[in-house]
């Protein structure tokens, strides 16, 4: 079966920042070195976006497991959107599939079934869901709540 076609900006995104992480970070500690500053920046923004999707993209949004004030979904909705894993409406409808049909090939947008690379990383690169790209059908709940519907509609603005 022929592959989908490549998704170019996500591939060049993957390039770039792993060349950036892999190589010019290393680069950059031997000849420039990082102060406190850096450290302590790179730290709580590492922290914060982990917790944002964790916290905020799986339980808050995908599984509903508590609610939140809308100040701590503005929180989470931007430190989600500075994780680089899409928008909380798109990401919890691709999450929300996979539990559906977990490792289930044909369903499951990223079935371990297909790999370690495929459902860490491969699935991101091509056009597999191309099908339903738009279709947010199992997250009605969601397209209701208002800071949700803020990041899905000004994602890049929130990425930038
Ligand atoms: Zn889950």
């Amino acid at each position: 079966m022929k592959k989908p076609r490549l998704i170019i900006t996500n591939v060049l995104v993957f390039i770039i920042t792993g060349l950036i992480a892999f190589v010019g970070v290393p680069i950059w500690a031997v000849t420039q070195g990082f102060d406190t500053t850096e450290i302590i920046t790179t730290l709580v923004l590492f922290y914060a976006t982990g917790m944002s999707i964790t916290a905020g993209y799986h339980r808050l949004w995908s599984h509903k497991t508590y609610d939140a004030h809308p100040a701590v979904k503005v929180i989470l909705a931007i430190g989600g959107a500075m994780a680089l894993q899409n928008s909380i409406l798109h990401w919890s409808s691709d999450h929300r599939i996979h539990h559906r049909h977990v490792d289930e090939d044909d369903k499951d947008p990223y079935s371990a079934g297909k790999g370690l690379w495929f459902s860490h990383i491969g699935w991101m690169l091509r056009e597999y869901q191309a099908h339903r790209y738009d279709d947010y059908s199992n997250c009605k709940d969601l397209q209701k709540d208002k800071v949700v519907m803020w990041q899905h509609n000004h994602y890049l603005a929130i990425v930038l």
